[in-house]
């Protein structure tokens, strides 16, 4: 994990947020290299899920929701998570991540686990409490409980509050998906493990709107969906990609089944997306809350219903750093430990990099200047590198994921080919500067 959290800072992927003034805990920022490859995840998710299927449609809704929304999805009342301050050293802690214990844990169960606290070592603990993670603002200028608001812990609820806007206007049949990418925050009570557990992060979710009969095949499908995007779209290997069936006791109240994908992290095998049955949980509170009618048509049948819910949730950063993982390598090139970032070529931030052999020499310049010109015109993430000699671009190209290198050398003047130079097997060829 420190070697890609070094790898990530060094090369310009991912920074601590605000690490100017010393950071802020469970923020990053992601620097010219890291928001290429957050965008191009996020692009193949987008255009899996969303452009290549007639099922899906997009939104974007706000962040800040009226408060109301919280109050119906129950998260006003029971997003929380269970906190415990050592009386000792006064640090807090999240009771089940460092007992045995649930998350509903009670005091008495926590106090019969007999932790001691991991910061200093004493057993002198105050009570558990349930801690609500949500973000509180105020809209307008008056700061009291009348003008308090949330900032969204999951881009979910803009979906759900959505149903009944798209439904009405653009009719689509079921089962039809809604998904939404964006911004989501949680007061995390000890945010860890590089970008893994943040305060604020992005979420990609769908919300798949089914006839009740159906959720079983529809749940079926979508899983085998999130699966050939995780293995074909990210490249990440299906030996490091596990289900957790989640057993009834550890479901949300509200779903009927649930699996969360883990992935073998350096840190451990945990959780990167889930996929949940959610009932009629949501519309039919939406429809409590707001005297709305959130019942779907059959067109055909005539037969009106609230729609049943699956709802496969990804975790932006989570996939980012099971990209990152999958892809760091670490091999021996000529007796040398090399560090190389095997990133599927659709998501390396550079697609190619150019450079000229030397770069003193003007003719060699200007004839990689030509040819770096040319894949321009075809192609986005071609970077241009004349930095040093030509062994420590080779690396820092291959510490950065760019599968090939192309390089122009004294022989390019003669007979116009160049050197193609490939991350992975560090083969090189020669080919004519036509064919590239
Ligand atoms: P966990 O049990 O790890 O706290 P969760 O079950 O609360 O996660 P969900 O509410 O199901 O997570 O959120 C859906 C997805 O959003 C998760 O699978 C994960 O990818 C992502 N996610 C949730 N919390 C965070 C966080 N604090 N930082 C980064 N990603 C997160």
């Amino acid at each position: 994990m420190e070697d890609i959290v070094s790898l990530c800072k060094r090369r310009g992927f991912i920074f601590p947020g605000s690490d100017v003034y010393g950071g802020m805990a469970g923020t990053w920022d992601y620097g010219p290299l890291g928001v290429t490859l957050k965008r191009k995840i996020k692009q193949a998710w987008w255009d899996y899920f969303v452009e290549n299927r007639d099922d899906i449609y997009g939104i974007d809704a706000a962040i800040i929701m009226n408060p109301r929304t919280w109050v119906a999805s129950g998260h006003a009342a029971t997003f929380s998570d269970p906190l415990v301050e050592c009386k000792e050293c006064h640090q807090r802690f999240r009771a089940d991540k460092i007992a045995d214990v649930s998350e509903k844990v009670t005091p008495d169960e926590f106090r019969a686990a007999h932790v001691k606290c991991p910061n200093c070592g004493k057993e002198n603990w105050d009570d558990v409490k349930q801690f609500n993670m949500m973000f509180t603002t105020h809209v307008g200028s008056v700061e009291d409980d009348s003008s308090k608001a949330y900032l969204r812990p999951e881009t979910a609820q803009g979906i759900f509050t959505n149903y009944k806007n798209v439904v009405d206007t653009i009719y689509p049949d079921l089962p039809f998906g809604l998904a939404q990418q964006g911004k989501a925050f949680r007061n995390e009570i000890s945010p860890r493990d590089f970008v893994f557990r943040s305060r604020e992060f992005e979420q990609m979710e769908i919300e798949y709107f089914v006839d009740p009969t159906t959720w079983e095949e529809n749940f079926e499908k979508l899983h085998k969906a999130c699966y050939d995007f995780l293995e074909n779209k990210m490249g990440l290997p299906s030996s490091m990609i596990h289900d957790l069936e989640v057993a009834p006791e550890d479901r949300a109240h509200y779903s009927k089944r649930t699996i969360d994908v883990e992935f073998d992290y350096p840190i451990g095998r945990e959780e990167l997306m889930g996929i949940a049955y959610r009932t009629d949980f949501d519309l039919g509170n939406i429809q409590r809350e707001s005297g709305k009618n959130m019942e779907y048509r059959d067109k055909n049948t005539g037969e009106t219903f609230v729609p049943h819910v699956i709802e496969p949730s990804f975790g932006v950063e989570r996939l980012v750093m099971a990209v990152l993982t999958s892809a760091y390598t670490e091999d021996d090139v000529n007796g040398e430990k090399r560090i190389v970032l095997k990133l599927p070529e659709n998501l390396a931030p550079y697609r190619f990099c150019v450079s000229p052999l030397l770069k003193n020499k003007p003719e060699l310049v200007a004839k990689a200047k030509e040819v770096y010109k040319k894949l321009r015109e075809k192609y986005t993430n071609v970077t241009w590198d004349d930095s040093g000699n030509i062994g420590k671009r080779y690396r820092k190209q291959d510490e950065i994921g760019t599968p090939k290198c192309i390089v122009i050398d004294f022989d390019t003047l003669e007979d116009n080919t160049v050197t193609v130079r490939d991350r992975d097997t560090t083969g090189q060829v020669r080919v004519d500067i036509n064919m590239l």
